[in-house]
C-alpha cells in the first residue's frame, strides 16, 4: 500500500519513495539537555515514535539517528544569548557535562514511560566535535564561510536559494530579524558555524581558530552525514525548527556537499497552553511528572496526542488529558473483554477493519481516524480473541502497551462501576484542589466497603476485608 507523507520542502503531501527499499534512513533532532523536557517536547517525540511504528508496521527496516544537544544551543535559536548548557550549569552550580548527563537520563526515562520506540543510534554533540570541525573546514574550503573576530560564519548569499523550507523571503527570516547588528557579517542573516570562546567559557575545543565551540545547527548536519551518509530519506523535528535550525542545516549541507541532505522534511505542530506555545522560556510548561502527580499516566498523555493530527495544533488542558486517562482505562477494559472470548467473527470484517486502519495511518499518519477505528473494534458487541489480536496489531502503531492491559487495569476491573465513578469524581475534585469534596467522596467510598489511598503513583483502592 502506498504511503503518503507531508513534506515541508514541497509544501505538499507526497508519496513516500525510499532511497533504498530495504532500509529507511531517518534523522530526528533530539533534545537540548539543560532541564527536564516538557510535554510539548514529548508531543514531537510521540510523533517521531508514531512515524517509526507506521513504517515498521508497513514492513520497513529503519536506520534512525537522534542527537542529544549538550553544547552550542544558545538561548535564542539564532546566534544570540548564552549557551543553554553553560547557563544551566552556572544556575545549578554544576559542571555542564553533569547537567547534560542528569537531564539525558531523565529524558530517556520519560521516553520509556511513553513507550517510545527509540532510534537505533543516539549520539551526543560533544562526541562528534571532530566530525563537526571537519565539516566546517570543508564548508570554508568550498568558499561558503568566512572568519570574523567572533567565529566562522556561513555566507548565505553564496547559495542559489535561501530559505528553501519556509515560504519566507530572506529578509523575513527570523534569524535575520532577531540577529544583533554585527558589522563584521557580510549579510545580516549569516549564521555562526563555529564560535570563538570567551575566556570564561567552559565548553571549548582546540581548532584552527583557537579555543572555540560549535554553533547549534552544525551537530545535526555532521551527525546525519556521519551515520546516514550525505543523502538520506527523512528529517524530523518540531515546527519551530523550520525557519532557523533546519533552514541552516540545509544551508550547511549544501555548502559542504552541494545537496539538500534529506528528501522529506517532517514537522510536528506545537502543543499549546491557553492558545499559546508551551515553552521553557515562557514558563508555562508541564512535565510528565506533573501529570503523574495528578494521577495521569504518561500513556494517557500519549493517547491525548492522538486526538489531533500531528500537523494541527493541540491545546493542552487537564480536563482533556484526564478524559484521555478515562479513555485509556476503557480501551484496556475493552481489550480484556475480548481476550478470552470466542464468539464467531466474520473474517471479512477483520479484513475491512485492517484495510481502513492501513489507509488511515498511511495517509500522513491520520491517527485521529485510526483511533476511531480502534474504538470500533474495542466496542464490537461480539467478543472474540480475534478482535483482541487485531487491537494488539493496531497497537504496534499506537504504542499504548494494550497487550499488557491486565497489568494496568487489574484493580479497576475488580471494583464495581459505582465505586469507579466515585473515584473519577474524587480525582476531579482533587484536580480542582477541592479537598473537602475529595474527603467527602473518600468517606462515601469507605461506607461502600472500599479504602482509598493517595500514593505517589496516584490513587489506590482496596476492598475493606
Ligand atoms: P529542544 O529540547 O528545545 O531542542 O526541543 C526538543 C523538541 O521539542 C524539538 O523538536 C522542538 O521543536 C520540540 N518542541 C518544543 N516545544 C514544543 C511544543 N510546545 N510542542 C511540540 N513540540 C515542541
Ligand atoms: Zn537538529
Amino acid at each position: 500500500m502506498k504511503i503518503q507523507i507531508y513534506n515541508t520542502l514541497s509544501h505538499s503531501k507526497e508519496e513516500f519513495i525510499p532511497i533504498d527499499k530495504k532500509e529507511i534512513k531517518i534523522y530526528s533532532c533530539g533534545p537540548t539537555v539543560y532541564s527536564y523536557a516538557h510535554i510539548g517536547n514529548f508531543r514531537t517525540y510521540v510523533f517521531m515514535d508514531n512515524l517509526r511504528r507506521m513504517f515498521k508496521y508497513n514492513g520497513y527496516k529503519l536506520n534512525h539517528v537522534m542527537n542529544i544537544t549538550d553544547v552550542g544551543h544558545l538561548t535564542s535559536d539564532a546566534d544570540t544569548g548564552e549557551d543553554k548548557m553553560e547557563k544551566a550549569a552556572k544556575k545549578e552550580g554544576k559542571d555542564p557535562y553533569e547537567i547534560a548527563e542528569f537531564y539525558t537520563k531523565a529524558f530517556m526515562e520519560d521516553m520509556k514511560k511513553l513507550n517510545i520506540d527509540m532510534p537505533n543510534i543516539i549520539s551526543k554533540a560533544t562526541d562528534n566535535i571532530e566530525e563537526m570541525l571537519e565539516l566546517v573546514k570543508e564548508i570554508v574550503k568550498r568558499g561558503y564561510a568566512y572568519e570574523t573576530s567572533k567565529g566562522i560564519y556561513f555566507d548565505v548569499s553564496k547559495l542559489d536559494k535561501y530559505p528553501v523550507l519556509s515560504n519566507n523571503k530572506v529578509e523575513d527570516q527570523e534569524a535575520g530579524a532577531r540577529i544583533e547588528v554585527d558589522s563584521e557579517k557580510k549579510n545580516p542573516y549569516d549564521f555562526a558555524l563555529w564560535i570563538k570562546a570567551k575566556e570564561n567559557h567552559i565548553m571549548k575545543w582546540d581548532s584552527p581558530w583557537g579555543k572555540s565551540y560549535p554553533g547549534w545547527h552544525l551537530e545535526c548536519s555532521a551527525m546525519s552525514k556521519k551515520f546516514l551518509g550525505k543523502h538520506f530519506d527523512i528529517h524530523t523535528g518540531g515546527i519551530d525548527h523550520i525557519p532557523i535550525h533546519h533552514e541552516n542545516e540545509i544551508a550547511q549541507s549544501k555548502g559542504a556537499t552541494g545537496e539538500i541532505p534529506a528528501n522529506y522534511w517532517m514537522h510536528c505542530e506545537f502543543l499549546l497552553v491557553n492558545g499559546g506555545k508551551m515553552s521553557k522560556s515562557l514558563g508555562n510548561i508541564y512535565t510528565l511528572k506533573d501529570l503523574e502527580e495528578r494521577g495521569i499516566e504518561p500513556l494517557a498523555y500519549k493517547l491525548f496526542c492522538f486526538s489531533s493530527h500531528y500537523r494541527n495544533k493541540l491545546n493542552f488542558t487537564f480536563e482533556g488529558v484526564k478524559a484521555s486517562q478515562i479513555s485509556l482505562n476503557r480501551l484496556r477494559e475493552g481489550y480484556l473483554k475480548h481476550i478470552n472470548e470466542n464468539e464467531e467473527v466474520e473474517e471479512n470484517k477483520i479484513k475491512d477493519y485492517e484495510n481502513r486502519f492501513n489507509e488511515a495511518i498511511n495517509d500522513d499518519l491520520n491517527m485521529p481516524l485510526a483511533l476511531g477505528i480502534l474504538w470500533e473494534v474495542i466496542k464490537e458487541p461480539k467478543k472474540s480473541k480475534k478482535y483482541a489480536k487485531l487491537v494488539e496489531k493496531f497497537d504496534e502503531v499506537f504504542g499504548l502497551d494494550l497487550k499488557n492491559s491486565i497489568k494496568y487495569n487489574k484493580q479497576e476491573l475488580e471494583i464495581p462501576d459505582e465505586i469507579k465513578k466515585l473515584l473519577e469524581d474524587r480525582k476531579i475534585a482533587r484536580l480542582h484542589k477541592d479537598w473537602q469534596e475529595s474527603d467527602r467522596i473518600r468517606d462515601k467510598i469507605k461506607n461502600l466497603g472500599y479504602a482509598v489511598k493517595d500514593t505517589q503513583d496516584g490513587m489506590k483502592i482496596e476492598k475493606i476485608q
